[in-house]
């Protein structure tokens, strides 16, 4: 570990760095629906606000999910320095995902073991939110008299989208140049990676259409399903084969996803599923429609209209091979993808802190899903934004979720360090 005041006063201050992590997991936030956004925005206002910082809970009124029973709650804390300068802006989403089965631990208990701390949420992102207020509050500390501001954001509904967080404070100007000049995401991308950015998602509604019929004379209907079929038969026989051979320089991670790639999210075909409890037969029937959700992730060297023509023209050729054969495609939503350039201030800064700290320098990597960058990025028009956080990505949604004591302390050295250079940390 460095001989530096900045990383002394973080290493003193772990078993606060524990405590916190373990606080903010006991405030349940499962989204959805959206659980306690309002409880874990006071709480980390009641502790920010002490400590000189302007503290500003914002609701995403209207947006996706937000009601008067769960409404989108989103918090802005920003201590300003002696004088005006840049501002480095530290965002993580509050929610987590839901439980799930497998657990050993409770899930909101926030036990600490073995140097990890456990619960839903501790690794994604609760561990590098609290991280990121210990780097916060120590550089605050140490250089009381720094220039520009430092700013805290705790945001709703990462993990549905982030419309009703990120996307909404980006709407409400709070990611505009000028006001906000470095973003960091504490996301779980382990102490040692610098994440650039993610790929992009296309999602749609695949429907083939067929003629109802009686089962027992198929020939005079016409099946969705088997059109559908053929359109399977396609995408096995060419379209993921030339999936396979579209590759990115992106260094994303992990290596299996630098190329596009499709995953058939569902298929339903014909009548529902008949309920569990019903003890009787199907009826011989002849399925008119059969839809397909796809989720298609395509690449920086990509282009979402061209991702979406060479889809359409998949379909063309099988119609053209098909008597009857129709469909429709339905967009459902999609994210361009985002890279920050390996040169940006925030790249450098948080690069040489991970030297500093870990002594070595850091992997750069890219993410093979999206994160809330895209709304910085896209709204926002903030390009000099990375995701740096402690806690191993695998264990993220994952059943006895924990993140590691000593991952968060180095973190949040590796993050005091960046602010006392975006900063200037004399004084
Ligand atoms: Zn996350």
């Amino acid at each position: 570990m460095p001989d530096n005041p900045l990383c002394d006063a973080v290493t003193a201050r772990t078993q606060e760095l524990i405590a916190l992590t373990q606080d903010l997991i006991r405030i349940p936030t499962l989204n959805p629906p959206g659980d306690n956004y309002l409880e874990i925005c006071e709480f980390i206002a009641a502790r920010l606000a002490p400590r000189g910082f302007d503290t500003k809970p914002m609701r995403a009124h209207g947006a996706p999910g937000d009601s008067d029973v769960y409404p989108r709650w989103n918090l802005v804390a920003r201590r300003e320095g002696r004088a005006a300068g840049a501002c480095v802006h530290f965002n993580s989403h509050i929610d987590v995902v839901e439980v799930g089965k497998g657990w050993t631990v409770d899930p909101f208990g926030g036990l600490l073991r073995d140097g990890r701390v456990y619960g839903r949420g501790s690794c994604d992102m609760k561990g590098g939110l609290a991280a990121s207020i210990i780097a916060a509050e120590v550089f605050v500390d140490l250089h009381p008299n720094f220039v520009g501001a430092v700013e805290i954001s705790a945001t709703a509904d990462e993990e549905t989208g982030g419309y009703g967080g990120v996307a909404y404070l980006a709407e409400q100007g709070i990611f505009a140049p000028g006001r906000v000049d470095h973003v960091i995401i504490p996301e779980p991308l382990n102490k040692d990676r610098i994440c650039l950015g993610h790929r992009g998602v296309w999602w749609a509604e695949v429907e083939t259409h067929g003629r109802v019929g009686h089962g027992a004379m198929p020939f005079l209907g016409d099946s969705a399903v088997r059109h559908m079929g053929a359109v399977l038969a396609e995408m096995e026989a060419r379209f993921f084969p030339a999936l396979a051979e579209k590759r990115t320089a992106m260094p994303v991670v992990p290596a299996g996803a630098r190329q596009s790639t499709l995953n058939i999210n569902s298929i339903h075909g014909g009548q529902d599923e008949l309920p569990p409890d019903f003890t009787g037969f199907p009826a011989p029937v002849v399925p008119d429609s059969c839809r397909m959700i796809i989720d298609r992730r395509f690449l920086i060297e990509e282009d979402l209209d061209t991702v979406k023509v060479e889809f359409t023209q998949m379909m063309e050729k099988v119609k053209a091979q098909r008597t009857g054969f129709r469909y429709d495609i339905r967009d459902m939503h999609q994210v361009q993808p985002t890279m920050t350039a390996q040169d940006a201030p925030v790249v450098g800064a948080v690069t040489r802190a991970v030297e500093n700290v870990l002594g070595a320098g850091p992997e750069y990597v890219v993410s093979p899903g999206t994160y809330d960058q895209k709304h910085i990025d896209r709204i926002g028009k903030l390009k000099n934004c990375i995701a740096y956080g402690p806690g191993i990505l695998d264990l993220a949604h994952q059943p006895d979720e924990w993140v590691g004591v000593q991952d968060m302390v180095q973190s949040a050295q590796v993050m005091a360090l960046s602010l006392a250079e975006l900063l200037g940390g004399q004084g």
